[in-house]
């Protein structure tokens, strides 16, 4: 990588680049074996309705435990993964295991419980990433209102026409998409309002607790009036508090996620959950008339 320096100076960086990074070479080396050896492991954060307190999706989300380095993070691996092509083939490991776990859930009749997957935006590049999605779920027999898929605003980026179109492909199949991370990036209403999005979730940077200056509560509120006219839901990610999920309901939220209700939990313990039938206390979430 040449750098100029200033007039007529040209200097030629000496350092490693990124991908020599012994450590990460370690790491990503690791993270092949890891996909080979079956190392990875999907975990499920329930996602709550606001309305009536129950469960009504889970989130998969990666975990990696590795034999000798123990737990790495996907906040870790996943940026790795992102660089050397990897993601791909982790990427369709989930889509696979998170599609059969949600088929043997329909199957059992566990509610009517949708299941979300993170997509990369490697992955929204392939131009067959919606048509294998609509084949794994006709071979599983998953009814594809009880699918969905997380996406980030900067993800759609690099090729906007190509994502928005594999956007559109899965949700008129009826695959719900969300629209992750909301309010961390360069969000704008207008460009909102061109991306098919049935979901904002709101990052938990923007979740107010009920210390928060009245200003943040406006924001929040803000969002949530926003994404109701554009016929949007809301869903509030990483509530830690009662304090906080009492207020999100105050203000029309519709979901929330977060660590006050339940971190992500292997599937057997997501089971036990909706057989036990856990929900908000509906004394929390008072009374709500919706127009919606
Ligand atoms: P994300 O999709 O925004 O997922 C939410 C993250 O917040 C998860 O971290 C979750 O465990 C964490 N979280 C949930 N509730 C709380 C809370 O109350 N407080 C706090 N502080 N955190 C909470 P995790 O599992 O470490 O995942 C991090 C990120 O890695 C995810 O962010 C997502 O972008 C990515 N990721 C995870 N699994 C996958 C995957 O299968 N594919 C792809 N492409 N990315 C994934
Ligand atoms: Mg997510
Ligand atoms: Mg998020
Ligand atoms: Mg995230």
């Amino acid at each position: 990588q040449a750098r100029l320096l200033g007039r007529n100076q040209i200097c030629v960086y000496a350092g490693a680049p990124d991908d020599e990074d012994p450590a990460r070479l370690a790491l990503e080396t690791a993270l092949r074996q890891a996909l080979r050896d079956e190392q990875l492991e999907l975990h499920y954060q329930p996602q709550v309705d606001l309305v009536h307190g129950r469960i009504v999706g889970v989130e998969a989300l990666l975990r990696w435990q590795h034999p000798t380095l123990g737990r790495i993070g996907p906040d870790r691996f996943i940026p790795i993964a992102e660089e050397t092509g990897l993601i791909v083939a982790i990427g369709d490991w989930v889509l696979r295991r998170a599609v059969e776990q949600a088929a043997a859930w329909q199957r059992a009749g566990l509610l009517p419980l949708r299941m979300a997957v993170n997509l990369s935006a490697r992955q929204l590049l392939q131009p067959d990433l919606a048509r294998r999605i609509e084949g794994q779920l006709a071979a599983s027999g998953l009814n594809p209102r009880l699918f969905g898929v997380e996406v980030t605003e900067s993800m759609l980026i690099t090729n906007f026409d190509q994502a928005v179109q594999h956007l559109r492909a899965l949700r008129a199949l009826g695959v719900e998409i969300s629209l992750d991370d909301f309010g961390t990036g360069y969000s704008s209403l207008s460009y909102l309002r061109r991306l098919p999005v049935d979901v904002v979730k709101i990052d938990r940077s923007l979740v107010p607790d009920a210390t928060a200056p009245a200003e943040d509560v406006s924001i929040t509120r803000a969002i949530i009036t926003m994404a109701h006219q554009l016929q949007m839901k809301v869903l509030a990610e990483g509530v830690e508090s009662e304090g906080q999920a009492a207020l999100l309901a105050a203000n029309q939220c519709d979901q929330m996620q977060g660590y006050w209700f339940s971190a992500a939990l292997p599937a057997a313990a997501v089971e036990t959950m909706l057989r036990e039938g856990r929900q908000i206390d509906p004394a929390l979430l008072g009374r709500r008339s919706r127009e919606r």
